[in-house]
């Protein structure tokens, strides 16, 4: 997995947040402040444009660009939020051109962990955490089974993906939403929305392609 392979993965995971934007917007206006899709929108074109302006030669550098972006120009809770994870998970693969599957899985977990430090989100509290928590369990579990790595970020964007529908039937606990207490129930959140485009853009990046474990690659 190389750090071109990391800029394709931000690039299209832009272009999804883009193609959604309305829909998270949507999303956000029924349990909370209708900015989610416009806040990451903003803040991923912001992230590409830095990225284009001075390509970054290694994982961290590049990751960390993109998470100082977000934390810089998104308000509220989405951007030192989704910024953290991408810092984390920069600063865990750090200054290197390639890294192996199993070290891309502990930067997942440890920019999961990034993100429980900032909010606080348990599973169950309706937040980000339910989609990226069991795609990170998935990413590891099909990695010990001697899943390359392109299966098991299909399993990962799987898993987000029934992490970010099993949030529609809980109350929110963290949050601007769990201002609304019951009202919350039956509403999709937006964050972990946006999480399952993260990890469908991985799946659908070159993260994952043949060769990509070897560090000569
Ligand atoms: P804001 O709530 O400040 O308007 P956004 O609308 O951009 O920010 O993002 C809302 C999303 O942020 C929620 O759908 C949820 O997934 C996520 N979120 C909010 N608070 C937390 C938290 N404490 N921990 C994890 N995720 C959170
Ligand atoms: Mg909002």
């Amino acid at each position: 997995m190389t750090t071109a392979a990391l800029g394709q993965w931000v690039r299209r995971f832009a272009d999804l947040v883009a193609q959604h934007r309305d829909e998270l917007t949507d999303l956000d206006s029924a349990i909370g402040d209708a900015d989610h899709g416009s806040n990451m929108d903003r803040g991923m074109q912001a992230a590409v444009a830095a990225l284009d302006e001075n390509p970054p030669a290694t994982s961290k550098a590049l990751l960390s660009k993109v998470g100082m972006t977000l934390v810089s120009k998104v308000g509220g809770a989405s951007g030192p939020l989704f910024g953290t994870l991408f810092l984390r998970v920069g600063g865990s693969l750090g200054e290197v051109a390639a890294s192996t599957p199993q070290e891309l899985a502990a930067a997942l977990r440890a920019g999961l962990g990034g993100v429980v430090d900032r909010g606080k989100a348990g599973p169950g509290d309706k937040t980000m955490y339910d989609a990226l928590a069991p795609a990170v369990d998935a990413l590891d579990a099909a990695l010990s089974d001697g899943a390359d790595l392109s299966v098991a970020l299909q399993n990962a964007s799987q898993a987000a993906a029934a992490g970010r529908d099993a949030t529609t039937p809980m109350q929110a606990r963290k949050g601007r939403a769990s201002y609304l207490g019951e009202r919350s129930v039956g509403h999709q959140d937006p964050g972990a929305t946006t999480v399952a485009l993260l990890l469908e853009a991985a799946a659908g990046s070159s993260l994952g392609a043949s060769g990509s474990g070897r560090r000569d690659t």
